[in-house]
């Protein structure tokens, strides 16, 4: 089906905010009822859209006054998230609801090994019986954009200048977009999470590292290059931790998972110490664990007022591997977020989602939905 810029308008508007009348769908897309009837019709009848059933499972196909509902099963899509010794992979709808999942440890970082580890994945979860696939999304920590085939950098990974969404467009004859990681979860929060009705949000994640990604006027920022949100090693205090590229008191030095692991576990000669040990000794009160904590939840949230200076959302959305470290810090979050704010703003609302790793796969997925609905 060829796409008019109209159709792609409506299909995304219900979607996101779907089901709606069609009164309410030709109001907030400024269209007459005619027009809408036009544009609807055709997704109507290659089964993408559907009209709303009634009652005990009875199809009412055909009475206008039934709201507009995507067919979610309609399409499929899979999102691989690669970190530096692991693949993981789902299959969703059009939904962004996760219909299988699948891990494995990478072998090495060879490209034709990860290339062949990919193409199991995925003929793993669409096995035969199952909806074919409409797109697949890859996402990693480095600099990469859905509009650019090549993954430019990729220090986990090692990898430079790599054209790995044609690699895998190649071997699995589907089309493939590729993002950074932290980006690609954004947009799932921004048509299916926390950030569904707000037109600029952020989104902060704590982890292995620190990452930020951002819509402003119902865009997904990129940036140059894909550069945008590169927060990690803001500078909070000049005095404070050494992160491993050198700088002193850096944000990801504070408040990065292993920094703060690595600083209660070092300050009391305990090596064996996990976060979450760390994380417990600081909810019981150990005075060490208590001001390791105190000062990552002050630096994120020094972090978190200047994004929001910068940016100006209307909803911070805090997540990651690390963000339960919350629950100890979040005073200190508070307080320092207060702090740096601009004198003439009130602080931002700021909402903690709890995170699970298969996020990060699913964030895939939607970066390669967003890609086939917007530009496919
Ligand atoms: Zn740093």
């Amino acid at each position: 089906m060829r796409l008019t810029d109209a159709m792609r308008a409506v299909f995304v508007e219900l979607l996101v905010h779907g089901p709606l009348s069609r009164a309410e769908a030709a109001r907030r897309l400024a269209l007459s009822p005619s027009a809408l009837t036009k544009v609807t019709k055709p997704f109507i009848e290659a089964g993408y859209l559907r009209e709303q059933a009634t009652g005990e499972g009875t199809a009412t196909v055909g009475r206008p006054s039934q709201p507009l509902e995507v067919e979610v099963s309609r399409m499929s899509f899979v999102g691989i998230k690669l970190t530096a010794d692991e693949l993981f992979a789902v299959r969703t709808d059009l939904a962004a609801t996760i219909q299988a999942e699948t891990s494995r440890p990478l072998i090495d970082h060879d490209i034709d090994n990860v290339l062949g580890q990919i193409t199991q994945a995925i003929t793993d979860l669409t096995g035969e019986g199952r909806p074919p696939l409409s797109a697949v999304g890859i996402s990693l920590a480095g600099t990469a954009t859905p509009s650019d085939p090549v993954v430019h950098t990729s220090p986990f990974l090692g990898w430079s200048q790599l054209p790995l969404a044609r690699l895998v467009e190649e071997a699995v004859g589907v089309p493939t977009v590729l993002d950074n990681d932290v980006r690609a979860l954004t947009a799932v929060q921004q048509w299916f999470g926390e950030g569904v009705g707000h037109s600029s949000f952020a989104l902060i994640t704590v982890g292995a590292g620190i990452g930020c990604g951002l819509v402003i006027g119902d865009r997904l920022v990129t940036g140059q290059s894909g550069a945008a949100g590169l927060v990690g090693h803001l500078s909070i205090d000049d005095r404070g931790p050494m992160c491993e590229l050198g700088h002193r008191g850096c944000a990801r030095a504070y408040a990065s998972l292993p920094a703060i692991r690595r600083s209660v576990a070092g300050t009391l000669d305990r090596p064996e110490l996990t976060f979450d040990d760390c994380l417990a000794l600081a909810r019981d009160g150990h005075p060490v664990a208590r001001r390791v904590f105190d000062e990552a939840g002050s630096a994120l949230g020094q972090l978190v007022a200047t994004v929001a200076n910068i940016t100006g959302p209307e909803l911070v959305i805090l997540s990651g591997e690390a963000v339960h470290m919350q629950e100890v810090c979040a005073d200190a979050f508070q307080a320092a977020l207060a702090r740096h704010t601009h004198w003439t703003s009130t602080p931002v609302r700021v909402v903690v989602k709890p995170f699970t790793f298969n996020e990060w796969a699913r964030g895939a997925a939607v970066t390669a939905l967003q890609h086939q609905l917007l530009h496919g």
